[in-house]
């Protein structure tokens, strides 16, 4: 069978990637377990160059198999879209996100309704085993909410409004979220890619 992987050693993010791409026709390893861990410098200045950037990586060492890699992150207008692709590293990876996401929520001191959008956005690359690449980015809306609220999910979540829920991001449980995440629709859009590079419905 011909093996998908992604290159990502985060097990939430490969539960949800087995869940869209089953069926499609490819074992589905993560980069563990297909025994690979490159050193990776991310230094594009886009969602999308890094993802391939990753993706590359990892096809550079595993050339038979289909590589697929994601970048993802907060953009906040009123900061002009920061943290954007430093979201992993804003403050310091190591700080924690209560220290993060409180310092966010001060620098929109101040700010009101609308003008408190941000989004979390996710790009996912694909190398191909023949060379080919694709990438795509998908979003969720939401506002910064004033204070921390909910539980569930990780990094950003607490702060992460979504006025169609009513609720943060981090109020509802993994599988709602996965429903409507950036990262859940740009799987799915690549799984169309996929299918579309294919020639064939993978359903
Ligand atoms: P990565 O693409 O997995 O490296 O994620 C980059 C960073 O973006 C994470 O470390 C979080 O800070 C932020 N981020 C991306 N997606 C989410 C999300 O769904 N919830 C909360 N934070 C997120």
């Amino acid at each position: 069978m011909k093996k998908m992987i992604f290159a990502t050693g985060n097990m939430g993010k490969m539960r949800e990637i087995r869940q869209i791409m089953e069926d499609t026709g490819y074992e589905i390893y993560s980069m563990k377990e297909a025994g690979v861990n490159p050193d990776i410098v991310e230094d594009g200045s886009s969602f999308e160059e890094n993802a391939l950037i990753k993706a590359r990586a990892v096809a550079a060492l595993i050339p038979d198999a289909l590589i697929l890699a994601d970048d993802s992150g907060l953009e906040v207008d009123a900061l002009n879209k920061e943290p954007g692709i430093y979201s992993a590293r804003y403050l310091g990876e190591d700080t924690p996100y209560s220290i993060k996401n409180a310092d966010i929520i001060r620098r929109l001191e101040g700010v009101e309704g609308e003008d408190r959008s941000a989004r979390f956005v996710c790009a996912i690359g694909a190398v191909f085993p023949d060379g080919t690449e694709k990438v795509v980015r998908a979003t969720i809306e939401g506002q910064i909410d004033f204070e921390e609220k909910g539980e569930h999910g990780f990094g950003f979540d607490p702060i992460f409004y979504v006025p169609e829920l009513g609720c943060t991001t981090a109020e509802i449980p993994e599988e709602e979220k996965n429903k409507i995440s950036h990262r859940g629709k740009a799987l799915r859009l690549m799984r169309g890619e996929l299918e579309k590079y294919e020639g064939t419905d993978c359903k």
